[in-house]
């Protein structure tokens, strides 16, 4: 999928176009988040679209903040973002944007339009604005405030804006039309009266601009070229293009639409991935199970395989739900080519060998990666007792060789990268539970065959009971056990998977895995590819994903 040629998209197409033409000359684009949430995999795509066109046309993409609406906007999201977007492994042109330092400009350009008789404070309620509004069948009425003086307009904003007037009672409008099929034309507010500190500008404002007052001037300021956003904002790009039309604008920016990112199985909404956040559902926004950034960044997902995921989405103009198997197909190319192998036992069972002498020690020296000599060698201490998964044993001599490639009584198993060992007998506790297995090494077998007459069933991994270290590891199912967890009337929390984590202590890894750093990434093998957690002090592994794709 990746090393195809990607066709052009549409908005390269345009780019193409202005470039030829003699419209353009330097293409600048840019991500603009509103800091009111932590960013998922559907701002992911938009990142690597709006950093992708800007690469790949040799301009510049600018991180900018739009945030005009202090309510719900926290300088922890903010920074969370450009962490994010810089993990991402995307650098912004300049300095960070922030909506917010364009606010007196903003400001400038509402009292033109005032002064051009084309926008008006108005003191129709939300109740009544919604009546005058009209609907899709029916064309709105002009509000009673319309034709106002402008020098009334200017004077009641000035008033709004000193935090003199009550919230609720005014908003400044733009004057366009009342009747037009579009109801984003419709006198679409301006400015609102928030008498509400800013996390930037702090008590400076009681009034703030609205996304569509705000993001094409915002755009323009910045010498934005091609401003690239989701389909949802189609409708409003009418409105962008009026206040480009009717401002003295410092550049003329055109906006653009392509289809949001949706996967199964997860919601990629704000508002929802933080209500599972409130609600304590999840653990936090960087919770493993989240489709966040932050999140899949601490479950092991690497950065390039999130960029090489959303490259191989078409840029459409239709919204599209992605299967989870196709993201987790990049998650675990990348990883099979680039994660260190260790062994962990995640439910271990003594196994005594009784041929092997107790002072004996011996230790095989073993690849980091199979094919990745840059990956190094490690060292596998083996002794008299090791750790093997309890899943791998049984005692059941009736089971076929074909379907139990492990250690059965009687019978052998190969010890991955060591020896050919046989199980003899069992211990079992109080309670009747196996604690432990007497076996025994079949001689001269580490990187041998067997002798004749012996054939080992399958390969397990092991550690060695004395040189292994005690880790914790975290496994996870998906977070909702339905598709389209928010497609239905219902609540979309109905269809959390309540078992979509399963902590599991006690487990046996590789003595050289207490030094693993935070977020370094390991196929356990047999097991799956697991990444050291980057909140813990244990020593704690998040499993990222399978080894095969065993989801029906
Ligand atoms: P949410 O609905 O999750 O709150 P949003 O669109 O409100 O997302 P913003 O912070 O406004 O979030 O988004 C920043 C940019 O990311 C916007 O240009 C938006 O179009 C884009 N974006 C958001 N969600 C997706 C998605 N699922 N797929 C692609 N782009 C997205
Ligand atoms: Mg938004």
């Amino acid at each position: 999928m990746t090393d195809t040629e990607k066709p052009i998209n549409f908005i390269q197409q345009v780019i193409n176009a202005d470039l030829d033409a003699g419209h353009v000359t330097k293409v600048i684009t840019r991500f603009p988040p509103e800091p009111n949430g932590y960013l998922h995999i559907g701002h992911a795509k938009s990142i690597c679209v709006n950093f992708g066109l800007a690469a790949d046309n040799g301009g510049g993409c600018n991180l900018r903040f739009d945030d005009t609406n202090p309510e719900k906007e926290d300088e922890e999201y903010v920074n969370a973002i450009i962490e994010d977007v810089r993990w991402l492994g995307f650098q912004w042109q300049g300095d960070i944007c922030y909506a917010s330092n364009y606010f007196d400009q903003l400001y400038s350009w509402a009292q033109h339009l005032i002064n051009k008789e084309k926008a008006y404070i108005c003191e129709l309620n939300s109740e009544q604005m919604r009546e005058y509004r009209g609907t899709l069948t029916e064309v709105g009425k002009n509000s009673p405030y319309r034709d106002r003086p402008a020098s009334e307009s200017l004077a009641l904003l000035e008033q709004m804006k000193v935090g003199a007037v009550d919230e609720g009672t005014m908003t400044l409008r733009a004057k366009i039309d009342m009747a037009s099929p579009n109801i984003n034309m419709r006198d679409p507010v301006m400015y609102r009266i928030k008498k509400m500190a800013h996390q930037r500008t702090g008590d400076a404002w009681n009034i703030y601009p609205s996304y569509d007052f705000a993001h094409g001037q915002e755009d323009a300021i910045e010498g934005v070229t091609h401003s690239v956003c989701t389909l949802e904002f189609a409708a409003n790009r009418p409105l962008y293009e009026w206040f480009v039309a009717n401002l003295p604008l410092p550049s003329q920016p055109r906006q653009y639409e392509f289809g949001r990112l949706n996967l199964n199985y997860t919601v990629t909404s704000k508002r929802k991935l933080k209500q599972l956040v409130d609600e304590n559902h999840v653990e936090g926004w960087d919770d493993p199970r989240m489709p966040t950034i932050s999140g899949l960044r601490r479950r092991g997902v690497t950065a390039s395989s999130i960029r090489d995921f959303c490259d191989s989405l078409a840029v459409a103009k239709t919204d599209g739900v992605v299967d989870m198997a196709q993201f987790e197909h990049f998650i675990r190319d990348d990883l099979n080519n680039n994660a260190r192998r260790a062994m962990c036992v995640i439910n271990p069972l003594l196994v005594t060998l009784a041929n092997y002498d107790t002072d004996k020690n011996e230790s095989f020296v073993v690849p980091g990666h199979p094919n990745r000599d840059d990956l190094g060698e490690r060292t596998l201490p083996f002794g008299r007792q090791i750790y093997i998964d309890r899943n791998d044993f049984s005692e059941d001599t009736t089971l076929s060789r074909k379907k139990f490639k492990r250690l059965v009584i009687g019978d052998y198993v190969r010890l991955r990268n060591a020896y050919i060992i046989r199980a003899d007998e069992v211990i079992r506790d109080a309670a009747g539970e196996i604690i432990e297995i007497i076996g025994a090494v079949v001689p001269d077998t580490v990187g041998q065959d067997a002798p004749e007459g012996i054939k080992a069933r399958g390969v397990v991994h092991w550690v060695s009971a004395t040189e292994s270290a005690d880790c914790t590891v975290n496994l996870y199912d998906r977070l909702f056990n339905k598709a389209a967890p928010d497609a239905g009337e219902e609540s979309f929390l109905e269809h959390i998977n309540p078992l979509s984590l399963t902590i599991i202590s006690g487990c046996k890894v590789e003595a050289g895995l207490v030094h693993a750093a935070a977020e370094e990434h390991y196929q356990f093998e047999r097991e799956g590819y697991f990444t050291r957690d980057s909140k813990n002090n244990g020593l704690v592994f998040n499993c990222t994903i399978g080894l095969r794709d065993n989801w029906k």
